[in-house]
């Protein structure tokens, strides 16, 4: 025998109820999405290294430690770690902003070179949604509000709360910034490493630390609070009173940074307890001056991300179980005869339901194709041998619960199978 191909570390082969779970959150966030109005776009899985430094920032893990990078040599590109950057390349590459205010959503893979366990994989799915040319916060309340309504569809609204945070504007952003680095260096060599490091190149990300020793060192570092200007300190305000009007519930966490080197004034993040250490459902917020940065005239922006596998484990975790697409009804002619009314039977039944209709294939005696229709999960076999075929009907048995064989005409077969769901 030759020898097997392993799988690659931090990737997984999706299949039967995980990816069942996968697919229906996709689903409901897309539904959800395309009922405020929301376009999708399909972005590429590949992009110029530069678009994630720049866009993203060197200095977070994602671009700096965690990214898949070809090319190096020549013209570096690397697997997309995440959505936004690429979907503001599109919207600059095509000029969408200049004849609206594009509302977009995406989803898809994601890869980072993390180490991988339950809930952080090294290829994994978000849905994410972009909206373009509003200065909010009325938009970015809207965005939390489709996230909320999906919850609610999930039966997920008790098991994921919100936390949000401001920035404040580029100025008062930078003030932080320096408060914050004139706070922290006297301390420098009693901060963990990745502090140490990022006291150059991201001091905020140090108020996102999970060292103990860090974390009680940042205890009264300076807050963006206190540097906020009127303009940045209103966009907040506002921000919170939409929010509560809606009826949504949000904790100010201070300390709410973001991983990523682009937000401006609100940032928000999904949290559970339920998955360990794997604790951020989903985050986003504005980055007004993003568009800019990659080369666009300047346009304001705002967007969320959700980790579409963290959201599926909460849902096993609850006991929630999704749609299999196994097939519905299992097609078998009992003989080569009976196969041309057995697949316009089959045929008819695909174009008049919505069930999923699989034909019995491979040939073998009566008894080892009655096994293969109840191996392959349907609920009914349709039977067709020669007096079936011969009278126009077929036999139908339910394979999962104790009734009588019947033979039903071709003519009431849709109405029969619908009727007894
Ligand atoms: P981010 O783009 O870092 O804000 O991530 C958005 C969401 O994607 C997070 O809240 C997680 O739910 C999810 N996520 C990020 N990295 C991973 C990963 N390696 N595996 C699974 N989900 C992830």
């Amino acid at each position: 025998m030759s020898e097997r191909s392993p799988l690659v570390r931090g990737m997984r082969d999706l299949y039967a109820d995980e990816l069942a779970r996968i697919r229906f959150v996709e689903e409901v966030f897309g539904n959800t999405l395309e009922s405020y109005g929301y376009e999708i776009i399909r972005l590429p899985v590949i992009e110029r290294t530069a678009l994630f430094s720049r866009g993203i920032g060197e200095a977070t893990d994602a671009v700096s430690k965690e990214m898949f990078t070809f090319d190096e040599e020549s013209d570096p590109v690397s697997l997309r770690p995440e959505g936004t950057a690429s979907c503001v390349r599109a919207v600059i590459d095509a000029n969408l902003y200049r004849g609206g205010q594009p509302k977009l959503w995406y989803s898809g893979s994601m890869f980072r070179h993390e180490r991988p366990q339950r809930g952080r994989y090294r290829e994994f799915f978000q849905v994410g949604a972009e909206a373009f040319g509003f200065d909010g916060p009325d938009v970015d309340v809207e965005l939390i509000r489709v996230v909320q309504d999906v919850w609610d569809q999930l039966g997920l609204a008790n098991e994921i709360t919100l936390e949000i945070n401001t920035l404040g504007n580029a100025a008062s952003r930078q003030k932080h910034r320096e408060g914050l680095v004139a706070y922290l260096t006297p301390y420098k060599d009693e901060l963990d490493e990745d502090s140490q490091r990022r006291l150059d190149l991201n001091p905020l990300r140090i108020l996102d630390s999970k060292s103990g020793q860090t974390q009680r060192l940042i205890e009264h570092a300076p807050e963006i609070s206190d540097y906020l200007d009127d303009e940045s300190r209103r966009h907040f305000d506002e921000f919170q009173e939409r929010l509560a009007c809606q009826g949504v519930d949000a904790t100010v966490n201070s300390r709410l940074v973001r991983g990523l080197d682009y937000y401006t004034h609100g940032v928000f993040e999904w949290n559970t307890e339920r998955l360990g250490a794997q604790k951020q459902v989903g985050g986003g917020g504005r980055y007004d001056g993003l568009c800019e940065l990659l080369g666009g005239a300047p346009c304001p922006a705002t967007g969320f991300a959700i980790g579409v596998d963290r959201v599926a484990l909460l849902q096993q975790d609850r006991g929630i179980e999704a749609p299999i697409s196994t097939p519905d009804v299992y097609v078998l002619a009992l003989s080569d005869d009976e196969e041309g009314f057995a697949l316009d039977v089959a045929m008819q039944l695909r174009r008049q339901t919505k069930l999923r209709v699989r034909m019995h294939q491979g040939g073998g005696k009566v008894k080892a194709r009655m096994r293969a229709a109840d191996r392959s999960g349907a609920s009914v076999a349709l039977i067709i041998g020669a007096h079936e075929a011969a009278s126009n009907q077929v036999s139908l048995k339910w394979l999962r619960t104790v009734q009588d064989q019947v033979a039903v005409p071709v003519t009431e077969l849709t109405a029969t199978l619908l009727n007894s769901n």
